[in-house]
């Protein structure tokens, strides 16, 4: 059996010792490797390459780190389908879709190609007499990026172009449960002629977390997972002196107004909630039909829910694999039996599915839950499968007030004709990413992606211009270059100029 290595220092690493994981195929259930799992000595090894890495790479001109940037977009292009292909077995979403995830991580590669422009500093002149000012900024050192198992590329992709482009070395932990997609883009880096240390993946679970928390050679950590994991490693980095960006879990709501096109509507959401098998942060699990919406709205959503085609990832024609691992299962499972006893109405019931010849693996159908109400447990929670709940108010300000009482406020949706009541949206949800008429809004590149509340702690979202504030910091040099034998008097006041 295949055993997945850390790469460090432009190399393949053998863990030490035995300690290695399960990866699973979740369309068979099989086994189908193991991953080796770090500790405090790898990563201690990782941030000693990495920061000798760093005393070079910080060195190298932007012309150097733009043309690496440019050979490694061109890579992960040429290389699409392999990798769609790595991380379909391993994660169980459709080859397509995988694919999709690429692209949105390509995108951050391209901004990060335009770092030239990007990192451009500006100049004032003659602020006093003889004196001028200019700012730039440069990066932090050795950082680490902790990744969860839903986009085993895209998310890394936020990170890892900005910190490398703007000079920093990084150390990636992805998920235990897909780790194969971060070696295979380390390879990537390496033909794209990145040296050696700039780059590392350190597989693991909490041992490798905590290790990189307290390590005092990394400057900054980048975490995206579940908000109780966010909140650990935003409190444990920050207490280590550490830059922190910590994204957490989501609980989108799609809101469809009476005046919405309902089928336009329906096959949005539809998309929105069982894509990826509800295995997104951005997934739509909440539709909140306003007012007379509500029947027809429900009567499209159990037509196009019972349409899906389940099965494994890598076959033509899947439109939604199965889930993650058996755990994941069960869990999504066992929350509809709960809405259906607390009293939400299975219109449509995924339990249970098996699909032919792979009798094995970790599939549920699309439920679709009407009635539900916030006090129920598959409203409350984030259940990270294809279960969609149908919310009924009577009115989009209800609508409004019920997503901001929600504890996440990553993404929302709102399915109308009206700008007026689209501004009013917009304007009032407590969430960071809104689309209208729009049901997955993934900001692109140049703009940065964040939620609001338990959805992001602490204050910084990823990529785009918060990306590279986060991976910098600035620098404001005050200058003076007198004429040979210009007297000046130095008071002994506050400086001020004049
Ligand atoms: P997770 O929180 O279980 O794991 C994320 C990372 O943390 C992994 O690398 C994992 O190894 C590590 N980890 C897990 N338990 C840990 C512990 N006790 N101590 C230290 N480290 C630990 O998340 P997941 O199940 O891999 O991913 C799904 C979650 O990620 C969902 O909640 C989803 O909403 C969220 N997510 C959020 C965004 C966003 O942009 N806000 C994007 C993708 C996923």
């Amino acid at each position: 059996m295949k055993t997945i290595p850390h790469w460090i220092d432009g190399a393949a690493v053998p863990g030490t010792g035995t300690d290695t994981e399960p990866v699973f195929n979740p369309a068979t259930g099989q086994e189908q490797a193991h991953v080796v799992l770090g500790n405090a000595s790898t990563v201690d090894s990782t941030v000693t390459a990495a920061a000798k890495a760093f005393e070079t790479w910080s060195e190298s001109s932007l012309t150097q780190r733009t043309q690496v940037m440019f050979a490694f977009r061109q890579l992960l292009l040429a290389h699409e389908e392999e990798l769609g292909r790595i991380i379909s077995a391993e994660h169980g979403k459709t080859v397509d879709d995988a694919r999709g995830e690429i692209v949105r991580g390509r995108e951050v590669v391209e901004f990060a190609c335009g770092l030239g422009d990007i990192l451009k500093g500006s100049y004032s002149d003659q602020v006093s007499h003889g004196i001028d000012v200019h700012n730039f900024r440069q990066p932090l050192g050795v950082v680490a990026g902790i990744t969860p198992f839903n986009f085993p590329a895209m998310v890394p992709l936020w990170m890892h172009p900005i910190a490398i482009a703007t000079g920093n070395t990084f150390i990636l932990k992805p998920s235990e449960r897909d780790p194969s997609a971060a070696n295979f883009v380390a390879g990537l880096y390496q033909k794209a002629g990145l040296p050696d240390g700039v780059f590392n993946v350190v597989h693991g679970g909490k041992e490798a977390v905590d290790a990189i928390l307290t390590h005092p050679g990394i400057e900054a950590v980048s975490f995206v997972g579940s908000t109780p994991i966010a909140k650990y490693v935003h409190e444990q980095a920050t207490t280590n002196g550490k830059r922190v960006q910590a994204l957490g879990g989501a609980k989108n709501h799609a809101v469809v107004l009476p005046d919405a096109d309902l089928e336009f509507a329906a096959n949005h959401i539809t998309a929105g909630a069982y894509g990826s098998a509800g295995e997104r942060c951005m997934a739509l699990s909440v539709a909140v039909a306003v007012g007379d919406a509500a029947d027809s709205l429900v009567t499209i959503l159990e037509r196009k829910a019972r349409e899906i085609n389940v099965g494994p990832g890598d076959q033509p024609g899947t439109e939604m694999g199965p889930l993650v691992t058996k755990a994941a299962q069960e869990r999504v499972e066992n929350a509809v039996t709960t809405a259906h006893t607390q009293g939400a109405t299975l219109i449509v019931d995924g339990r249970g599915l098996k699909v032919d010849g792979h009798e094995n693996g970790y599939f549920t159908g699309p439920s679709l839950l009407d009635h539900v109400t916030t006090e129920m447990e598959a409203y409350q929670q984030e259940l990270f499968g294809p279960v969609l709940a149908v919310i009924r108010v009577d009115t989009l300000d209800q609508a409004i007030d019920l997503i901001n009482a929600n504890p996440y406020g990553n993404g929302t949706a709102l399915f109308t004709a009206s700008g007026e009541a689209a501004r009013r949206f917009q304007r009032g949800v407590k969430v960071g990413m809104i689309g209208i008429n729009v049901p997955v809004p993934v900001p692109m590149s140049y703009y940065s992606f964040g939620g609001w509340k338990d959805s992001l702690i602490g204050d910084s979202p990823v990529h785009g211009p918060e990306g590279i504030r986060f991976y910098t910091r600035p620098k404001v040099v005050t200058t003076r270059w007198p004429h040979t034998g210009q007297h000046t008097t130095a008071g002994f006041d506050f400086p001020t100029s004049h």
